[in-house]
């Protein structure tokens, strides 16, 4: 039975209530007074508190998805534009993934790790060589990572991870740093949580891949993985161990996608209900082609505008929710599914174990690479690209430095600081960006666009020191403000 409340995975994502949710989608999928008391109903409202916005259930968005009027989705468009305006305005914060180890004891049959893959060299970076990778990404100018690694207790057990975590925010080479760790790792106990909590990690993030009991059982046939419960309830031993910020996502490609937003938007619910927070992030990652992976199996796959459709009715329904895109996704794609709610995008990535150091932007590695990555552009020119479409490229990592995490983060929303804060922010750490690591276009384009956006800080005082620091860093060699 459905119960959201339930730390049982079968009752908080309930194949009974999600079929029942597309039936219903279906049913009232014309009915166009309902559609627009729902997108009534998501937008954003401004209150004593500032501006907020009441997000949308998983019936309520599975009505938006199904609707195929193209009159409605303009307008579910527009709704998304709004209220991503609203919260995340022009700000895209900017990560890359780092891969530690590719050995991996799980089956997953669309993962060209998986343990039976013979083509695939299998790889674990030393201490040293996370030390190189750490130089190469500071030297990017990335702030923000993502360490990536198969599931294998012998070869990358936690103290591994722990040790890697350890040597990257140590790591200080010119004025480069990692500030922001983010941990995509198997599911584990509330003991590694915990300790994951204790070396200062940022989100936690473990896609669902599919929230679809037989199919996640197909599609994970052995090893620990192969586990449905135990994955789908990692999220609460996250929470139960202390890590206030989780990150979830599903693999598009692998089952049908209104189950799987139907599915997400539950396990979103879910956490708010029992943990007082919801997840901290969504990603939606598309299958790509891979060593040992044949698109040609899967035949679930989802075109541009659908996927742009589910971007938008994310953004509606979790709307304090940042949402991820990598590198996956090609730069037309990821233009278009900027401007509907996508919040942070990774640049200059590399999907290979070791794939940065020692390697010009030109050359890529593929002996080792998880996937086919199609926007293969350096960070700069991401950088530099996103300012040319209006968006301000964000290095900042201070909310979690402050403790303004999980509920804390969600209450900056709501009390209208984020234009007082994230603003100045995203300013800040882009002018370290922009002395630093750019090349003299990105920079000349950076310099005006700050000088622009400065004037936009609401609060004077606040502006004000925003400008002497924004000059302490141009002119006199600090880094690392932040509000
Ligand atoms: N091993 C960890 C786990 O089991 O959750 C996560 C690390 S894995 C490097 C990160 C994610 O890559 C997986 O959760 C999966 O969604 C995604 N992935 C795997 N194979 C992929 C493929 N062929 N195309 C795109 N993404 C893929």
């Amino acid at each position: 039975m459905y119960d959201m409340r339930s730390l049982k995975a079968e009752e908080f994502i309930n194949d009974e209530e999600i079929l029942e949710t597309l039936k219903y989608a279906d049913e009232h999928k014309n009915d166009l007074a309902l559609i627009d008391e729902i997108l009534e109903k998501a937008r954003p409202k401004k209150t004593g508190r500032g501006v907020e916005c009441a997000g949308l259930s998983h019936r309520e968005a599975s009505v938006l998805l199904a609707c195929e009027d193209t009159a409605v989705t303009e307008k579910v468009f527009a709704l998304a534009r709004e209220i991503k305006e609203a919260f995340y305005g022009d700000r895209i914060v900017m990560f890359a993934p780092l891969y530690l180890s590719n050995y991996c004891v799980n089956k997953c049959v669309y993962c060209p790790y998986h343990a039976q893959n013979k083509e695939i060299p299998r790889k674990k970076l030393t201490q040293d060589e996370v030390r190189d990778e750490v130089i190469a990404l500071q030297d990017m100018g990335h702030k923000r990572l993502a360490i990536e690694a198969g599931e294998d207790p012998v070869n990358n057990p936690i103290e591994y991870i722990l040790e890697c975590i350890n040597t990257i925010y140590s790591i200080k080479h010119k004025n480069g740093a990692i500030r922001r760790v983010n941990v995509n790792i198997a599911a584990t106990t509330v003991e590694n949580y915990k300790k994951l909590h204790d070396a200062g990690i940022g989100t936690y993030i473990l896609f669902q891949e599919t929230y679809h009991k037989e199919s996640y059982e197909k599609l994970h046939p052995a090893g620990p993985k192969h586990n449905y419960a135990y994955h789908t309830e990692a999220m609460d031993r996250a929470m139960e161990g202390g890590i206030d910020d989780v990150g979830l996502g599903v693999l598009f490609g692998l089952d049908k996608y209104r189950y799987e937003f139907a599915g997400i938007l539950m396990h979103a619910e879910h956490l708010e209900a029992v943990h007082g927070v919801g997840p901290h992030t969504i990603s939606v990652p598309r299958l790509r082609k891979a060593s040992d992976i044949d698109l040609k199996d899967f035949d679930n796959g989802i075109d541009d505008d659908t996927f742009a459709k589910i971007v938008a009715c994310i953004r509606i329904a979790v709307p304090y929710t940042g949402m991820i895109i990598s590198t996956r996704e090609s730069e037309a794609c990821r233009e278009k599914v900027l401007g509907l709610g996508v919040s942070q995008i990774s640049g200059g990535s590399r999907t290979s174990v070791g794939g940065y150091a020692g390697y010009t932007p030109d050359e890529r590695p593929h002996d080792t690479e998880q996937f086919d990555v199609s926007d293969q552009r350096s960070l700069d020119e991401v950088v530099k690209w996103l300012m040319d479409l209006g968006y301000i490229p964000s290095f900042c990592t201070a909310c979690y430095r402050e403790g303004r995490t999980g509920d804390r983060f969600m209450a900056l929303c709501k009390v209208g600081q984020i234009q007082n804060c994230c603003h100045p922010n995203a300013l800040m750490t882009l002018q370290e960006y922009l002395t630093d690591y750019a090349s003299p276009e990105t920079k000349a384009v950076g310099e005006k666009l700050i000088e622009r956006e400065i004037l936009n800080v609401p609060d004077e005082k606040r502006r004000q020191r925003a400008i002497d620091y924004l000059n302490e860093i141009k002119n006199g060699g600090k880094r690392d403000f932040r509000f």
